[in-house]
């Protein structure tokens, strides 16, 4: 379990680079900042509501208090039909909220395996080709939620970029999940 953000595992975390975010966009406090893509959520003026502000950085402490609502509608579906009720739903959501984005990357958009009524952790993509083929060869294929296992890279070679492919772990019953997301 990752020490700063639970569902993200250290190695695989990875800071806004400090010469384009300096600083966070929530409270302005200082670097390292994460991507935290969403509304912020209750806006700090309430005479303006139209006033929200667009996140795309934000500092640990920031994340963390759920203050950026980063869960678009596909991404609630997702988790709520891989849940087993409305409870854990609910919690799911929650610690995914407070989890930073931008890693995985995502060029599809956001999709987080969910195992055991709870969001898995996020492990890292692979750092090579053989290391692909060997976790990919022990995990199952998420898309919005278990299918049929559709990728071979066995068969199909190695992805256009290993940042495609990214691995996952159940913090509870340790199987393992990678979605593959081609650029
Ligand atoms: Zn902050
Ligand atoms: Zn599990």
């Amino acid at each position: 379990m990752g020490t700063l953000f639970k569902l993200i595992a250290d190695s695989a975390l990875i800071a806004k680079d400090p010469d384009d975010y300096t600083e966070c966009q929530v409270c302005g406090g200082a670097v390292p900042v994460y991507g935290a893509k969403g509304q912020l959520a209750n806006p700090p003026d309430p005479q303006d509501p139209d006033g929200d502000i667009e996140v795309y950085a934000a500092c640990a402490p920031c994340i963390l208090s759920g203050r950026v609502d980063q869960l678009d509608q596909s991404i609630r579906a997702t988790i709520r039909g891989a849940c087993s009720n409305p409870g854990s739903a609910r919690s799911a959501e929650a610690a995914l909220n407070r989890t930073p984005m931008g890693v995985p990357l995502f060029m599809q958009g956001r999709d987080w395996p969910v195992c055991c009524d709870a969001p898995t952790e996020f492990l890292g993509s692979p750092p090579s080709f053989d290391a692909l083929l060997a976790f990919t060869e022990s995990s199952r294929e998420w898309s919005h939620g278990l299918g049929a296992p559709s990728t071979d890279f066995a068969q199909t070679g190695p992805p256009e970029g290993l940042r495609d492919v990214s691995f996952f772990e159940c913090t509870s019953c340790r199987l393992r999940y990678f979605i593959f997301q081609p650029t």
